[in-house]
């Protein structure tokens, strides 16, 4: 019984973004906080709701988020967020409410609520009900700083660029350029800075995590400590801590891993543009000519959606996957953990979302960036600039190009020393993870600041 010799164990309730870079670290944090003898319950919205059936052993709950099919359909992704943070509030108050009226009785008293930034809307719910709270950043420091610099830029009267691509040096960030600043490419300026001011602000909450770690952003992370008023935990990389089942919103092709089996040691590139990077007609057609004629081995993930007015393979050009056969596999979502961890897997053409990056460098395995916008430059800029893992594709797409980066990066020296410092990568991230390692340390903190909530 409670309170009788034996420790308590607590309910943590963590609330999710609606996006699948932000529900699988999420998830993962989840599964990371269960192995340290928490409860778990996890609310989210509607819209893209997590499929709970991976995970029975923790309690899903879903807020109504008022978003209207033609909501959907018609917003940009920043306003998704600003109406989803307006529209979650009552309904989160109202579900936190019961849920800690129903706590009173049992066992699991609520510790905290740890909220992703983009779900800001949540802090103040859980102080109105005196939980202390956490916010979850899902990107990397980096592209945390360099949002300050765009901030610092649009008061000194600086922004928007007046070339959005230029090669300028950010003197305040380097290696960063102007073009690898971290802008939303989605909707009306004003509701990117919105957005941005609304996510970083802290609020009252007690702690910050970030699933980045020491061997990646040390210096950075310092830097963000040093001008944050609470502490900052950078446990990542999360995904490696406990094993945690897919989350994935859309179905996984399993049969890429029967045909993987097939393919020579680190022959194959994997292509993926992530879960919401799209590109045009033209460039896919760029694209399927490139992989085609380097004659490597590729997986190609092309998502519904992806291709600007398109659902998908019908963009790829006619006759494609009869003319590149057994060389090539294109498929609509794949198991990408497993995937990269495949030994197949030589090389990610990525447009480098952060989870992305992590999933590769855990497995040692170099990159070609494309990024689209936001987190993804500042990404692509350290791959290529400073971890030097990575080749960064930044021109127009165009096939023969195409051909080349891939040659380089699969068959070239240049390709070899960087998957060699992507193998050093993996194993520094795993020192990270260990024992006695910068993430397992601030996890063990974190743990502890949670428990000191319980009194
Ligand atoms: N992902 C996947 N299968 C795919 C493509 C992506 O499972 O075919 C997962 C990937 O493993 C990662 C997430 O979707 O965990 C994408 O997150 P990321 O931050 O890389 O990019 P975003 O989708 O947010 O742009």
């Amino acid at each position: 019984m409670a309170g009788q010799g034996h420790e308590q164990r607590r309910r943590l309730v963590l609330v999710a973004a609606p996006f699948q870079g932000h529900i699988n670290p999420l998830l993962q944090l989840s599964a990371v906080l269960h192995s340290k003898g928490f409860f778990i319950t996890i609310v989210h919205t509607q819209f893209n709701s997590p499929d709970p059936s991976n995970y029975p052993e923790f309690n899903f709950l879903f807020i109504q988020d008022g978003l209207s099919d033609h909501d959907i359909a018609s917003l940009d992704l920043t306003a998704i967020v600003l109406v989803l943070n307006d529209k979650c509030q009552l309904p989160f108050q109202e579900c936190l409410a019961r849920l800690v009226k129903e706590q009173e009785t049992r066992d699991d008293r609520i510790a905290c609520v740890i909220y992703d930034e983009l779900a800001y809307f949540s802090e103040a719910t859980a102080r109105n009900l005196k939980l202390p709270s956490i916010i979850f950043r899902t990107s990397n420091a980096n592209t945390f700083l360099a949002r300050s610099v765009i901030i610092e830029m649009h008061v000194q009267g600086r922004f928007p660029l007046a070339d959005p691509l230029s090669q300028k040096a950010v003197l305040e960030h380097p290696p960063l350029r102007q073009r690898d600043l971290p802008i939303s490419s989605f909707g009306p300026i004003e509701n990117f800075f919105k957005l941005i001011g609304n996510a970083r602000d802290v609020r009252r909450s007690s702690a910050i995590v970030y699933n980045t770690m020491d061997c990646l952003e040390g210096s950075s992370i310092a830097k963000l400590q040093q001008h944050c008023h609470v502490p900052i935990f950078a446990i990542g990389p999360i995904h490696k801590i406990v094993p945690a089942p897919s989350c994935s919103l859309l179905e996984e092709d399993t049969n890429c891993m029967s045909w993987l089996d097939r393919q020579a040691l680190n022959s194959v590139i994997y292509v993926s543009p992530g879960s919401l990077a799209s590109i045009n007609e033209k460039d896919i057609l760029e694209m399927a000519w490139g992989l085609a004629n380097s004659k490597q081995p590729f997986l190609w993930v092309v998502r519904p959606g992806s291709v600007h007015g398109s659902e998908r393979v019908e963009s790829l050009p006619e006759g494609f996957t009869e003319i590149v056969g057994e060389k090539g596999r294109v498929v609509r979502w794949a198991p990408q953990k497993e995937v990269l961890a495949h030994n197949a897997v030589g090389g990610f053409w990525s447009h480098c979302g952060w989870n992305s990056l992590l999933e590769s460098i855990s497995e040692g395995v170099p990159l070609i960036c494309r990024p689209s916008f936001g987190d993804q430059k500042v990404t692509a800029r350290y791959v290529s600039q400073v971890w030097r893992v990575g080749l960064h594709l930044e021109d127009e797409l165009e096939r023969g190009e195409i051909e080349s980066v891939i040659r380089r990066l699969m068959a070239d020296r240049e390709g070899d020393e960087m998957r060699q410092r992507a193998m050093d990568l993996k194993e520094k991230a795993e020192l990270c993870i260990r024992t006695g390692g910068s993430s397992s340390g601030s996890l063990n903190k974190l743990v502890g600041l949670i428990k000191s909530f319980e009194q």
